[in-house]
């Protein structure tokens, strides 16, 4: 056989940039580029690889089914997420392949709960390097850093400090679990292309002593250190990735909120960025609420909505609530926030309380003596809504579910917080000790519950049906930022995506297998406001959906085509 050239390839029809300058076991060693068996006989003899693969060449389908066959065979959660992380450093397209075909049984395993015992656990299933890591260790050296990270476009970059990883706390870089499956379900839900994305763990120490205490834990042995050199690290890296990757999109995520509102804060005008816990979770929620209020024939300015947990979640939603109701009955905000009561670990959130409070909780602090107990603010405020965003399992107990029907026909119970073992009640609890007459949400899947012969299938308010969509959106039209009016509109759309089948089985969210269409949908909203205000960066297509449908990845081989020389 003659000698193969090292040539350079590009794949065809692929709107990435990827070029192939390398051959044989480099090529089935690079995720992006690796076809496994698939290679076809010519592809073979292109690129150095004969005889390095078996020699029948199989379809992508006939993959598929080997991958799930190994797949049925794990029968542990945690030995499933380890098995697709390994298919995920192996080969990227059957990966999102795989993904996207089998989402409803996948997610909750890439992603909550089973990415919380994943993160948990990552020092010691740790395999190979995905995404990078910036420490505090790296002052001064972020730039050129990122020259380490061989891929000059970038759509979306997910970046966690590992503070607060959904509601399991300080997880340091264990915390890194979560921008890797972030950007999974990016790309799966949204079309984002694999190597347009760069997961980010800044790693500036752990307060989790049993982590400082295991040898096997991976990421910086020493404590948090001061804001001050937090806040420069986190500054460091924004300029870093403006002169590197200027139309990266940044998101936030799972940052604790005394750092989290500041950020966003801080950035939201000056690069394209967002805090997927404040505004997708605010999107996400106030959508199932919507869902809530077709069902029930009502107004969210009828509502009265106690929050447990007054965190980033709890005022993301509060505030996506709010101009919700401001839109729909022309209320100010002040008059709509009125119909809020928050809850914190001190309990409800009041003005003129013997505590100071976090500038986030500020607005909605009520003018009301101090009550400690999540029963005995139900019985004052007599909601209508009640949203566990607590991170308190188990917190909404018999009482205070059965509470909730003295003040509504069709109370609204979301319990939102993450991973299961978190959630505030499970569906089944909510579902029996009100006899079916809750709209009940979680955070964490739970399983459809069949009583008195019918069945109710509980809504999950993932931020997946949002920020997917959003990012694509705000990418593709290289959006200068990314407003909260994007989050509402995209909250809109989700909910008018629930069909009124979804809504007779009480769910309040749409199928997660429609999710790229979803995702396209809110893309094209996020691009059309964009393009209305001012803040895109590229010309105004004639046919916006179609631009969309083309920017989105599919996850199927292209052909190696070699490039004239
Ligand atoms: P956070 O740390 O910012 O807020 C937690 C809040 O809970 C704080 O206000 C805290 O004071 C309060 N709290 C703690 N213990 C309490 C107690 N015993 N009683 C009353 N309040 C108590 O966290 P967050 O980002 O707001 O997230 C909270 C939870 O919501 C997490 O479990 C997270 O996984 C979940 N979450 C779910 C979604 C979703 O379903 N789409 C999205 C984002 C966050």
């Amino acid at each position: 056989m003659a000698m193969v050239k090292k040539r350079r390839y590009h794949l065809e029809h692929r709107d990435d940039p990827l070029e192939v300058i390398v051959r044989g076991t480099d090529i089935l060693n690079e995720p992006l580029l690796n076809k496994g068996t698939a290679f076809s006989e010519e592809e073979r003899d292109q690129l150095g690889l004969r005889g390095l693969v078996p020699p029948k060449v199989t379809a992508i389908e006939e993959q598929v089914i080997r991958v799930l066959e190994n797949y049925g065979r794990k029968t542990d959660p945690l030995e499933k997420f380890i098995f697709l992380a390994s298919l995920h450093d192996r080969n990227e397209t059957l990966y999102y392949k795989v993904l996207t075909e089998n989402l409803m049984e996948m997610t909750p395993i890439v992603y909550t709960p089973v990415v919380g015992d994943a993160c948990q656990q990552f020092g010691h299933i740790y395999r190979k390097n995905r995404g990078m890591y910036l420490s505090l260790n790296d002052k001064g050296q972020i730039r050129r850093m990122f020259d380490n990270w061989k891929q000059d476009e970038i759509d979306i970059i997910v970046i966690s400090d590992g503070s607060r990883i959904l509601g399991l706390g300080d997880l340091g870089a264990n915390g890194m679990g979560i921008p890797i499956g972030k950007l999974a379900l990016y790309v799966a839900g949204g079309g984002i292309f694999p190597c347009k994305t760069l997961p980010i763990l800044l790693d500036a120490g752990t307060n989790n002593q049993d982590l400082l205490d295991d040898p096997l834990y991976l990421g910086l042995h020493q404590k948090r250190g001061s804001d001050e050199e937090y806040y420069a690290l986190v500054d460091e890296f924004v300029n870093a990735v403006q002169d590197r990757w200027p139309k990266a999109l940044i998101q936030w995520e799972d940052f604790t909120n005394n750092h989290a509102f500041p950020l966003l804060n801080k950035y939201r005008d000056k690069v394209l960025c967002f805090n997927d816990d404040i505004q997708g979770t605010g999107a996400v929620a106030l959508s199932g609420l919507l869902g809530g209020m077709r069902m029930k024939g009502e107004k969210l300015a009828e509502q009265r909505i106690i929050f447990y947990g007054a965190g980033s979640a709890a005022v993301g939603i509060a505030d996506m609530i709010v101009a919700g109701i401001v839109e729909e009955s022309g209320m100010t905000e002040k008059e709509a926030r009125k119909l809020f009561w928050l809850i914190d670990s001190q309990g409800l959130v009041i003005k003129n309380g013997s505590r100071p409070l976090q500038d986030h909780k500020v607005l909605y602090a009520r003018d009301e003596e101090p009550i400690d107990n999540l029963l005995a603010v139900i019985k004052s405020a007599k909601p209508t809504i009640l949203v566990g965003v607590s991170g308190q399992g188990q917190s909404f107990t018999k009482d205070v579910v059965q509470e909730m029907l003295n003040y509504s026909e069709q109370p609204i119970i979301f319990a939102l917080s993450n991973p299961t073992s978190k959630s505030e009640c499970s569906a089944e609890q909510a579902y029996h000790w009100t006899d079916g007459k809750a709209i009940f949400a979680s955070g964490s899947p739970f399983d459809p519950v069949r009583m008195k012969g019918k069945i109710y299938v509980p809504g999950q308010g993932n931020n997946m049906f949002i920020f997917p969509g959003v990012g694509l959106g705000a990418s593709i039209c290289q959006a200068k930022k990314v407003t909260d009016a994007m989050f509402y509109a995209a909250a809109k759309t989700l909910a008018e995506m629930v069909t009124e089948e979804e809504l007779s089985l009480r769910t309040v969210y749409p199928d997660l297998r429609k999710i790229r269409k979803i995702s396209a949908t809110i893309a094209v909203g996020v691009c059309e406001m964009a393009f209305d205000n001012g803040l895109a960066g590229i010309e105004r297509p004639a046919d916006i959906a179609a631009f969309v449908e083309g920017k989105m990845f599919q996850p199927q081989y292209s052909k190696y085509v070699a490039a004239s020389e």
